[in-house]
């Protein structure tokens, strides 16, 4: 008996080593497989004939293939494979390039339904008007030996499911439609573990319901509807798959609300404190944002909270206001930042601003000697230093803080959840605020960080000027270099940035390390031009940034190791080589290191080599925009989730048929209503039940660790 858990290597039809395949597309059980949903559909109801489409139209053509010839391109060489199918006067060519497989595949006499745009014929000796001819149409073979499952036809007269491929195209995609169609036959039905409740609300129809009609559609079902993934069916599948992910995020978050947690007293003294700190007034999102964080703080539960803003707008300055109010009540504060550059700068900014008022800060990173650390873990395990600020050396088992109060995490998504958990399990239900210079697009924060409370910082500090940027090819590489030497010569500091592709590290740095000695040599001579990258040992990086900061160094040539946090508001420029190699977001960070000062900045993106339409799209977007959310809304729909952290693990969840950038609307809807459902008092009979199903399912479902 078919069940849901049932592995697919039994299915009939199946086998092992079309098993592997399925294997490596995520589909190892018959529920994977009823999760692999149609790409798209072609509506064969009415199939047309050759002498039915007009030039122009994307259509799908069901005809007899009449000829097959395969021919070389007079000028270019190529090999074409041509299909020819006529109906009346009308003929029409299908024609492939450099596609030779094909002689074996596609052969006279066969029925074909082609999908793709028809367009006139205008190869020589051809007919305008009367010939049409399709480029690379996706082809479908529906004379063959087998006949459908069950005598019905899969193939036409219905709106047909069409999936990706699978294994280079050795699982086709009929190969898909027959194995669903029959593991759907074979199957009955199924449970839904959407509660009832829910389902009755939002009228959605029933789990097998929508699984059998996403894959096989109603005749009469609307082909928009489904080319949009918004059939009623595919809602409520699309809708499942969020509203899982956001039960677990609200468990989540009631948890963190009803835990045990510290409640800081925020007193007159402690207000006074802070002010008599801020060198500066802060801006109205900031004030905003530190009343939200010192109500959490001040309530007897843990503080879970994200705080975005776009690079300068003042983050660090927020989480240090939050760490007086812990050290005013006696506890600990521990800042962890990615990188050994972001974590000395945390350090150096804390410690002027901190230090005069008597309190402790210190750095540890796995720079610092063993006797340095002995010596510091021990300071601050008895509660001597008020402020830890660190890289990962701080998650070490061996660090123990005495009254470890306030968490605070810089750049979260370069961190793993498990990271900030371990963190937090140094003290004892600390506050946590973890920050993010990351623009997340609102889709993708609550997914992400779906059981954080969000603060946005939406407002730059005063008198910063537009960072000028403009986009130009490396044959005007001479130009640059001599703005850049204006620049420098007037007194400002540039910055020069060569990619670090992880797969290409090394040749990479080579550019870097190659262009430092060029540039010092032959372009700049008359200045100091320093280095920086990531595989420079601690120190020496620490004495680069620190000359670059001082002034003493005027240009300098780095990867992307300045990317994140790196603050030095007299440098104006920011050259950054290779431009289109840069993901759009990462490109804002960078630029976010000029303009960080009340002078005018420039930012010049410098491509090499022809672009692609969407790297050009990139390119401009930045050189429209400073706006890190609208920047960052694009890079999402650009280059999709997976990418939008670059290529750093970023845990985003591997949804089935969901689309972050496509369905905002159902995730939006979907987590008002888990919500509801998890906060409910006293909670209704069903929450349990769909706590358990989400507890079990949730890491093989989503690739995420569910915590608690
Ligand atoms: P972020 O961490 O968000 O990138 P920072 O906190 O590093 O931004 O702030 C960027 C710069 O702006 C720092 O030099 C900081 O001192 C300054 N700054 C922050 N807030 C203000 C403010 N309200 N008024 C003036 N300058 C500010
Ligand atoms: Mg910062």
């Amino acid at each position: 008996m078919l069940t849901l858990a049932s592995e697919v290597q039994y299915i009939k039809g199946v086998g092992p080593a079309r098993a592997r395949i399925l294997a490596a597309k995520g589909i190892l059980t018959v529920e994977d497989l009823l999760y692999y949903v149609p790409r798209r559909y072609e509506d064969r109801r009415h199939p047309r004939t050759a002498a039915e489409v007009q030039p122009g139209e994307t259509a799908t053509v069901v005809g007899v293939v009449r000829a097959v010839r395969a021919y070389q391109t007079r000028r270019r060489q190529l090999n074409v494979f041509e299909v020819e199918l006529s109906e009346g006067v009308r003929r029409l060519r299908c024609r492939w390039f450099n596609s030779d497989y094909l002689k074996k595949i596609l052969a006279e006499g066969q029925i074909l339904a082609l999908y793709g745009q028809v367009e006139d014929d205008s190869s020589p000796g051809s007919w305008r008007g009367t010939d049409l001819q399709m480029v690379h149409p996706q082809y479908e073979i529906l004379s063959g030996e087998e006949a459908g499952p069950g005598g019905a036809s899969l193939e036409v007269e219905r709106i047909v499911p069409i999936y990706e491929t699978a294994g280079s195209g050795r699982l086709t995609s009929r190969f898909f439609r027959r194995l669903v169609y029959s593991v759907l036959d074979q199957l009955g039905t199924v449970d839904d573990p959407l509660p009832a409740c829910v389902r009755e609300e939002l009228r959605l129809p029933h789990r097998w319901e929508a699984l059998a009609k996403t894959h096989f559609p109603d005749p009469d079902s609307d082909p928009a509807a489904l080319a949009s993934f918004r059939s009623a069916h595919q809602f409520r599948l699309i809708f499942e798959e969020f509203f899982f992910l956001q039960t677990g995020a609200a468990v989540k978050r009631r948890r963190a609300r009803t835990a045990p947690g510290i409640a800081f007293r925020i007193t007159d003294a402690v207000r006074e404190k802070i002010k008599s700190i801020l060198p500066f007034h802060p801006t109205e999102a900031q004030k905003r944002v530190l009343k939200e964080i010192a109500a959490d703080m001040t309530a007897p539960h843990p503080m879970n909270r994200l705080l975005q803003g776009d690079v300068g707008s003042g983050k660090t300055i927020v989480a240090l206001q939050a760490a007086v109010i812990a050290i005013e009540n006696g506890c600990q504060v521990a800042v962890m930042a990615p990188t050994e550059i972001l974590a000395v700068q945390h350090f150096l900014y804390f410690r002027r601003l901190l230090g005069q008022s008597g309190y402790q800060v210190a750095l540890l990173t796995s720079a610092a000697t063993p006797g340095e650390k002995t010596k510091l873990k021990r300071l601050i395990g008895e509660g001597l230093v008020h402020v830890t600020i660190g890289t990962h050396a701080l998650i070490e088992e061996d660090v123990e803080f005495r009254a470890l109060g306030l968490v605070v995490v810089d750049e979260q998504h370069r961190f793993g959840v498990l990271q900030r958990l371990r963190l937090m399990q140094k003290g004892r239900w600390p506050d946590v605020l973890v920050m993010t210079a990351t623009p997340i697009p609102r889709t993708l924060a609550l997914t992400l960080y779906g059981e954080l409370e969000v603060s946005v910082i939406d407002q730059m500090p005063p008198g910063r000027q537009p960072i000028a940027t403009r986009h130009v090819s490396d044959s005007r590489a001479a130009e640059v270099y001599e703005f850049v030497r204006k620049q420098v010569a007037s007194g400002r500091q540039a910055y020069i940035v060569y990619p670090l592709v992880e797969e290409s590290e090394k040749a990479d740095l080579k550019s870097a390390v190659e262009m430092h000695d060029r540039l010092s040599r032959d372009t700049f001579p008359e200045f100091r031009v320093g280095l920086l990258h990531g595989r420079l040992p601690a120190d020496e990086k620490d004495g680069v940034m620190s000359e670059f900061k001082a002034g003493r160094i005027q240009v300098l040539v780095a990867t992307t190791v300045v990317e994140v946090g790196v603050d030095v508001p007299n440098a104006a420029v920011m050259v950054i080589e290779h431009a289109e190699r840069f993901g759009l977001l990462q490109l804002h960070q960078l630029r976010g290191r000029v303009g960080r000062g009340a002078r005018k900045s420039y930012c010049i993106l410098v491509s090499s080599g022809p672009l692609t339409d969407e790297a050009r799209a990139r390119l401009g977007v930045l050189t429209r925009t400073q706006d890190g959310f609208e920047i960052a809304e694009t890079d999402l729909s650009l280059r999709g989730p997976g990418e939008f952290f670059g290529t750093r693990q970023s845990g985003i969840p591997a949804f089935r048929i969901a689309d972050l950038v496509r369905d905002r609307d159902i995730l939006e809807l979907a987590r008002r209503e888990a919500t509801k459902l998890v906060e409910q008092t006293p909670p209704g009979p069903e929450t349990a039940e769909l706590v358990r199903y989400v507890r079990e399912h949730w890491s093989r479902r989503y690739g995420l660790v569910m915590v608690g």
